[in-house]
């Protein structure tokens, strides 16, 4: 890869970040905090809440097998998307690629942040080569997003397409692993000190089941963790989210739990779905979603829409008409599913 001096925006490289009061001083022992001009009343709720999130990144490198100072965590991955346009893409000059279709946040963040966004279209499989993927960048090129398991296809992108996507570019490539619990592949995460110019993202949003406190994490060497941390808002994951995440760490053999029962459900609905008369394709899901091929999307969405059960139209996607993403729900809600749909 080419060193990141030259990949990050001058004046990011340059940038020197605003210093907090909590951010001097941290957890450590004191007991009388006189430095942040904070009410005394009103606790816990009166408090800065640690800038750096270092018990939660404590917490969080145990479970995700990654040292504390690779975990970078924001609103959402969201916060991270855009963080990386915003370290190192420059506005109006560069551009970054991606597959298509995929998560449509990637393609926001780089219009908003002016940058051109180059598509890289999923063969009849949903897989893409490093190949097309590389043919896609010039000079100019300083990201490539993959998401995998894809949303909203559902698969996994093939595993040494990736592999060779990541050694083969000199800019930083980002593989979106949202969905990696619901699917057998190893996760890229447990490989970031293998992978210098790779930045994994993760979510509290789909498997651990906590969408609401909006908490995303990317996972990457330090130097990259460095400039994003540069970069963020002072406090930009919440007190009450960093309590929140830290008591759904104590127990993730709970998540397991859930993980296990929601793949038992979806081999049900796949089975299920598919016997539908209008139902023409399921696709190969690695997800806690399943994209169907149906007689006409625009129709049972309306349907369904009217008995108060909301999917997801994705007919107007690339690759994608005519095209349902169903997420896989409680027992009780994929039974209400299918029974609205076979009295379709
Ligand atoms: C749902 C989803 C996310 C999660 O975003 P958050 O901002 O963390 O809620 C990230 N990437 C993909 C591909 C998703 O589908």
């Amino acid at each position: 890869m080419k060193p990141l001096i030259e990949l990050t925006r001058e004046n990011i490289w340059k940038l020197k970040p605003y210093s907090s009061a909590r951010d001097e001083y941290g957890e450590g022992g004191a007991k009388v905090f006189l430095d942040a001009n904070e009410n005394p009343y009103n606790s816990p709720y009166n408090r800065y809440p640690d800038p750096a999130q270092r018990k939660l990144k404590a917490a969080l490198a145990k479970v995700k097998g990654v040292k504390e100072e690779q975990i970078f965590l924001g609103n959402g991955s969201d916060e991270a998307i855009d963080m990386a346009y915003r370290c190192f893409t420059r506005p109006g000059t560069d551009n970054v690629v991606a597959i298509e279709p995929t998560y449509g946040m990637y393609k926001v963040c780089a219009d908003i942040n002016d940058v051109e966004y180059r598509k890289v279209l999923l063969d009849e499989k949903f897989q893409v080569t490093a190949d097309r993927l590389l043919d896609a960048c010039d000079g100019k090129t300083k990201l490539i997003w993959i998401c995998s398991p894809n949303n909203p296809t559902g698969n996994n992108i093939n595993r040494d397409e990736i592999v060779k996507t990541i050694t083969g570019f000199e800019g930083i490539v980002i593989v979106d692993e949202a969905y990696s619990d619901f699917s057998k592949e190893r996760p890229f995460r447990l490989d970031i000190d293998k992978y210098p110019n790779l930045i994994v993202l993760n979510t509290f949003s789909k498997a651990w089941g906590c969408a609401a406190i909006r908490l995303g994490m990317a996972f990457a060497r330090k130097e990259i963790v460095d400039i994003f941390n540069k970069v963020k808002y002072p406090y930009n994951v919440n007190g009450l989210t960093q309590r929140q995440a830290l008591e759904m760490l104590k127990e993730p053999y709970e998540i397991d739990k859930w993980v296990k029962i929601i793949l038992l459900e979806r081999s049900r609905m796949v089975e299920a779905v598919g016997m539908l008369g209008f139902c023409k394709t399921i696709y190969r899901t690695d997800s806690n979603f399943i994209l169907v091929k149906v007689d006409d999307a625009q129709k049972i969405y309306n349907y369904l829409k009217d008995k108060g059960i909301i999917v997801r139209n994705r007919t107007t996607v690339s690759l994608c008409g005519d095209c349902l993403r169903i997420t896989i729900g409680s027992k009780g809600e994929n039974n209400e599913l299918l029974s609205a749909l076979r009295q379709y």
